[in-house]
């Protein structure tokens, strides 16, 4: 081949590569099942495959509420803790809150509850619209680990949602950790904690740590003294799409 001809050649090659005639594909070798069809819902209606633990009516997929109230399509926390009947592992929890019109004390003492992932985890609800306290106490925050990367409160009396996606702790079969925590909650569709590893439980008088527990749990809802609202509760499973690897990585040519 001259070397004419050798230049011509490739520049053909090169064409026919860009142009599609011919072309190599990345083949993962895993085997996926086909994703389920869902029907993702909307402002005010949950996603198809969601639990939904309240949707405006009453108390029945919880636990704990005797003095809990709903009127208006909402509950109001009341004395005790609101746990769900159904419990969960990895998961994404959508939930809508709303702190007092009337706005009574500050600091903590402003609208706290909490939302908490296996009745341990929580996700601190507080009204922290002009309302200052510790930052690993605000709104948003994983209590007493880590604070909301902002602070995206709306006024008092105005209803705000966090989106929780949650991915549970494991544990061995002697009861030793394997994984770690992780959530990502987005307050008012604002990234306010990503992927944050846990420490452990959230209490108030301790340094977090972490203790066996089973792969599921409830959605608890704090009690603080303070009547908070929450309306619109559904939760998703997360789980892994099934597959399989059937071969190695590979490049094919077409
Ligand atoms: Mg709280």
């Amino acid at each position: 081949m001259s070397k004419w001809t050798a230049i011509v050649a490739a520049f053909l090659v090169a064409a026919m590569s860009v142009s599609g005639v011919l072309a190599e594909e990345y083949l993962s070798g895993i085997e996926w099942a086909e994703p389920a069809v869902i029907d993702p819902g909307g402002p005010d209606k949950a996603p198809s495959d969601a639990v939904v633990l309240f949707d405006g009516k009453d108390l029945s997929a919880w636990e704990g509420g005797e003095k809990w109230t709903v009127a208006d399509g909402a509950i109001t926390a009341g004395p005790g803790t609101l746990r769900s009947k159904d419990q969960f592992g990895d998961c994404q929890v959508h939930i809508e809150w709303a702190a007092a019109s009337e706005v009574k004390g500050d600091g903590q003492g402003r609208s706290n509850s909490g939302v908490f992932l296996m009745g341990t985890y929580e996700v601190q609800v507080l009204d922290s619209y002009e309302n200052k306290t510790y930052f690993d106490g605000q709104c948003g925050a994983i209590y007493k680990q880590h604070p909301p990367l902002v602070n995206a409160c709306r006024k008092p009396g105005e209803w705000q949602s966090y989106d929780i996606i949650w991915t549970c702790p494991r544990f061995d079969g002697e009861g030793k950790l394997v994984g770690p925590a992780f959530i990502t909650v987005l307050h008012n569709g604002v990234v306010i904690q990503n992927h944050f590893q846990l420490e452990g439980d959230t209490p108030f008088n301790r340094p977090p740590s972490y203790k066996p527990h089973p792969d599921k749990g409830p959605i608890t809802l704090q009690y603080h003294g303070n009547p908070v609202r929450f309306r619109n509760i559904w939760v998703r499973e997360v789980k892994e799409v099934e597959h399989k690897r059937v071969s190695e990585p590979q490049i094919v040519k077409h």
